[in-house]
């Protein structure tokens, strides 16, 4: 760590693990674009650097900027936030052992776990992370993880971390949550009882749609152990530009999710009153049925908005087709609008199961432009739908 463990989150997202160049005094530490290192004699390595699988200077530095902001003691970085899943699900988990997950649980954690950990004799149950009995009951003798994602994507439900922390340790399960719709910026689910946090660093920590990327993070030592291992003996690691590049972005996670959280509290507010509008979805919205808790575990309520529209699945394609700023694309969380048709594009592959969201359901990622250009190309897009 390279800065005072005590710095509050906006000085940690510009400082740790950011520390001038020590050869030159670049203010920005170098992309160290290498794979290998030189040793100084056979097994005499400089700060512990020798094959790049195991350990590269410029993701250090993108690992121990992602512990600090998650207030953890250990962060590995991952190609995607899949491999970041695979690598600790792989670590947790042996075959014949069970997985507890929501069912709105984002569709490819879904895949990775009913597919490739399903082939591996992993067992899951689909349970309603807002019900304390739908969850019990779900658990079994085999249960080890149960994991927990909120906001959740698309519905944007809100689950209670620390009850949910509370209830899986009274029965022995190591507590995921996958942070990717918040961001420590605006939750910290370690704080709240959680063992371990996992990422998306494709959406709002990178931020700008340039790079993939996924993050295990956790203060526990033996998790820690079992992640660093797969890392290492699989090797879905960041290269060191993607690296680099996510450390880019996040220095100014801080301001942007605050742009974020303001820019979609005012576009959620116009969607409302939209008569081609049902429902919107947004957790800072009064009447949404997590706003309460939102309000106590998160610091804002983010940049995703979700619809539903009373002209039902054609009015809902129409809408997608007809936006200008907002654009047409997956996924989320870049410095740009986006707008999708989940059921038809992120969702495509959960229709037909109990993870299925409506056909008229629109997803909004609300970028920090002005909003007022936000709010007019909405206006404007939903006239006469
Ligand atoms: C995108 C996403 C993932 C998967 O991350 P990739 O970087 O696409 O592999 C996991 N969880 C959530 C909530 C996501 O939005």
């Amino acid at each position: 760590m390279t800065t005072a463990p005590d710095r509050r989150f906006a000085t940690l997202a510009i400082h740790a693990g950011q520390s001038p160049d020590a050869t030159t005094g670049a203010i920005i530490p170098p992309i160290f674009q290498s794979s290998t290192h030189v040793q100084d004699g056979v097994g005499v390595m400089r700060e512990g650097y020798e094959y790049n699988r195991s350990a590269n200077p410029t993701r250090t530095s993108l690992q121990e900027q992602l512990a600090a902001l998650e207030g953890a003691d250990h962060a590995f970085s991952f190609a995607s936030g899949l491999a970041a899943e695979d690598a600790l699900l792989r670590g947790l988990l042996t075959p014949g052992d069970h997985i507890v997950i929501g069912n709105d649980v984002y569709g490819g954690t879904y895949r990775l776990i009913n597919r490739v950990f399903g082939a591996w004799g992993v067992e899951h149950s689909v349970v309603d992370l807002t019900d304390a009995a739908s969850v019990e009951a779900g658990i079994t003798e085999r249960s080890r993880i149960l994991w927990v994602e909120t906001p959740s994507n698309p519905l944007l439900s809100v689950v209670d971390i620390a009850a949910l922390a509370e209830l899986g340790h009274r029965h022995g399960l190591v507590v995921v949550v996958d942070n990717t719709f918040a961001t420590p910026a605006l939750q910290q689910p370690l704080a709240l009882g959680a063992d371990v946090v996992v990422h998306s660093t494709t959406k709002y920590i990178g931020g700008h749609s340039d790079v993939l990327g996924g993050a295990v993070v956790t203060s526990d030592a033996d998790i820690a152990e079992k992640v660093g291992f797969q890392q290492f003996a699989v090797g879905g690691v960041s290269a060191p530009m993607d690296a680099w590049l996510t450390t880019r972005g996040l220095k100014t996670l801080d301001v942007r999710m605050r742009r974020h959280s303001e820019n979609a509290a005012r576009v959620a507010e116009a969607l409302g009153q939209s008569p081609a509008v049902e429902r919107v979805y947004y957790p800072g919205l009064a009447d949404h049925p997590g706003h309460a808790i939102a309000a106590r575990q998160m610091r804002g309520f983010g940049g995703m908005v979700s619809v539903t529209l009373t002209g039902g699945p054609e009015a809902a394609a129409a809408l997608v087709a007809r936006t200008r700023v907002f654009q047409l694309a997956e996924s989320l969380g870049g410095v740009e609008s986006l707008i999708s048709l989940p059921a038809r594009m992120t969702h495509a592959s959960v229709v037909g199961t109990e993870l299925e969201v409506p056909a008229n359901l629109v997803r909004l990622s609300v970028g920090i432009e002005d909003v007022d250009d936000l709010v007019e190309d909405l206006t404007a897009a939903l006239a006469g739908l």
